[in-house]
């Protein structure tokens, strides 16, 4: 026997839909390419979207057809987002910190048809528009005063081809299922994969994202995400802040400590999130200025491990809550956040720090497993790691146009972490199953021991990596940067990890870089300084 409710499709334009109706002036505040700090609300966004959507539609883009942006997050992103959203086409955000190559192997991949880039990516592409076979059109974000010469096939500014648009437009109606956007990992070895959401998990991640002991996001909230659209949709907060009416700010091409500072203090941003590398600018910053976050009450890290440090300074120094989260591309991106349970919420100190290193629990929508090698379940009891899978309505079955089956007979995902889950449900990441170092049939975490040495005063950033060796396989290798104009000695380093962890996981040697190179989303490039550190040889290497 069926219900006998409404059928009423989980589709993401409804989302903006609802915040024109219940929350119609909360602002949206960009920094803009141009320059200028831009003002505008839920309301215009989806009158403007819906202009998006009828230009679209006028230019042939149909259900199911793909669109890029190169863009950074503003409200013209948004806008383009949403319109794309209402006639059933596909948002494909495509990381512009990627190679030229790989952009290029990325959009003809997904066969893009148009694209909505950023003033700022013009040159780079004009350089290999050749490459982009599959686009018809790029939309310039622009309006017609900062319009540059482009060579640029059919350009056209935004605000022009709107313009052009009465909006007198209804959204398309189609099955929740229908495919809404889609995002490329990074692919560091292979070529990169093409995760495809629809409209429900976008819709149910949404949902699950703003629920108290997840992001906990209200319409009392003004939120900045930091994490660009690119990279793994925001972590859902495009999507999210309209849905629970939250003002949304959004910080254009500029990332760095003193112009996320301006927007946090200007804005009043109670609410944000970003990969620890943005954080680490900020608070280097903030420690130049002695400026403090007298309105900011959460952030959310994730996307690499929080270190210890960080969350400590943000808590006890700006008297900011750290939410550690943990997710991936695949999951939309959320797994897991690390709010605090009845069973820890009384910690403080060392100890509620302890917990925050944790990954945190995963809210109604995610599965976790903790499994052998034979899939085989592994004990809830904080010790015991094993490979982390997950099942879920917002985590990928497949990848775009692959067949390769990705889940287990159980129809779980294979996350490539290796994790610990402790008797409350707490996840913790030992690592990703390439980098954990195996030293005599024994794992090493190299994240434990990364945050760690960043918890050193003099060391800006700190990687490890297995180095070969003749009796034990691997051994860590620290890879240090030091603050700007300090200086310190390998023992120094050393005795300061002395009797924090294991006698065995303590590195063999450390080494001195002046920069370690990164990821298109932020995160240390492994392969890159195992291949730099591959004839490496340790002082021990000849015990
Ligand atoms: P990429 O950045 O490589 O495109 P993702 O953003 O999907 O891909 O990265 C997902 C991976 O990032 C996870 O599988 C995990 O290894 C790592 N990660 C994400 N959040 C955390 C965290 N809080 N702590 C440790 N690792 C994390």
């Amino acid at each position: 026997m069926q219900g006998l409710m409404q059928d009423w499709p989980l589709l993401c334009h409804r989302i903006i839909d609802h915040a024109a109706a219940q929350h119609a002036d909360r602002p949206v505040i960009s920094r803009s390419i141009e320059g200028p700090i831009h003002t505008t609300n839920y309301a215009e966004v989806r009158r403007r979207a819906l202009k998006v959507a009828q230009r679209l539609d006028r230019d042939g883009i149909k259900l199911g057809d793909r669109v890029a942006t190169l863009a950074w997050n503003t409200w013209r992103h948004l806008e383009v987002w949403y319109g794309i959203l209402g006639i059933g086409a596909i948002y494909h955000t495509v990381n512009p910190r990627l190679f030229p190559e790989q952009i290029c192997w990325i959009v003809n991949h997904a066969e893009d048809r148009m694209m909505f880039v950023d003033l700022t990516f013009l040159p780079i592409l004009e350089k290999h528009a050749a490459g982009l076979k599959s686009i018809e059109r790029f939309v310039i974000l622009t309006d017609a005063a900062h319009m540059p010469q482009t060579t640029l096939k059919n350009a056209v500014a935004y605000e022009e081809w709107i313009g052009e648009a009465d909006g007198d437009f209804a959204w398309k109606s189609f099955d929740e299922n229908t495919a809404a956007g889609m995002c490329y990992t990074s692919g560091t070895t292979d070529n990169p994969k093409g995760v495809l959401y629809s409209h429900r998990s976008n819709v149910l991640h949404s949902m699950m994202a703003g629920m108290p002991d997840a992001m906990g996001v209200s319409s009392c909230d003004v939120v900045l995400p930091v994490v660009p659209m690119f990279h793994a949709n925001c972590w859902g907060l495009a999507l999210t802040s309209p849905m629970l009416g939250a003002s949304l700010v959004m910080p254009g091409a500029r990332l760095d400590g003193p112009a996320i500072y301006e927007l946090l203090d200007t804005c009043k941003v109670t609410f944000t999130a970003a990969v620890p590398t943005v954080w680490l600018m900020l608070l280097a910053d903030l420690e130049k200025t002695g400026a403090k976050l007298p309105h900011l009450r959460r952030v959310v890290i994730g996307g690499s491990a929080s270190p210890r440090a960080m969350t400590q300074t943000f808590q006890e120094k700006y008297n900011v809550d750290v939410i550690h989260a943990w997710g991936m591309t695949e999951m939309s991106p959320l797994g897991s956040l690390c709010s605090m349970k009845p069973e820890y919420a009384a910690l403080a100190g060392e100890a509620r720090l302890d917990v925050q290193m944790k990954q945190g629990h995963a809210p109604f929508g995610v599965e976790m497993k903790i499994t052998d090698d034979s899939n085989r379940p592994l004990p809830w009891d904080g010790k015991t790691f094993g490979r982390l899978k997950v099942r879920g309505a917002s985590v990928a079955r497949r990848y775009f146009k692959d067949d390769t089956e990705i889940l287990d007979p159980d129809g779980f995902f294979d996350t490539g972490d290796v994790a610990t889950m402790d008797p409350h449900g707490y996840m913790q990441i030992t690592d990703r199953s390439k980098d954990v170092i195996k030293s005599g049939g024994e794992w090493i975490s190299s994240i434990d021991l990364e945050n760690l040495a960043v918890g050193h005063p003099k060391v800006a950033e700190a990687a490890v990596i297995g180095v070969r060796h003749p009796k034990w396989d691997e051994r860590p290798l620290l890879v240090v940067v030091l603050k700007k104009d300090q200086q310190a000695s390998r023992e120094e380093i050393l005795d300061f990890m002395q009797g924090k962890i294991a006698k065995w996981w303590m590195p063999d040697d450390v080494a001195f870089v002046a920069e370690i190179p990164h990821t298109a989303t932020g995160k240390i490039l492994k392969t890159e300084l195992r291949e730099r550190f591959k004839d490496y040889r340790l002082p021990t290497a000849a015990a």
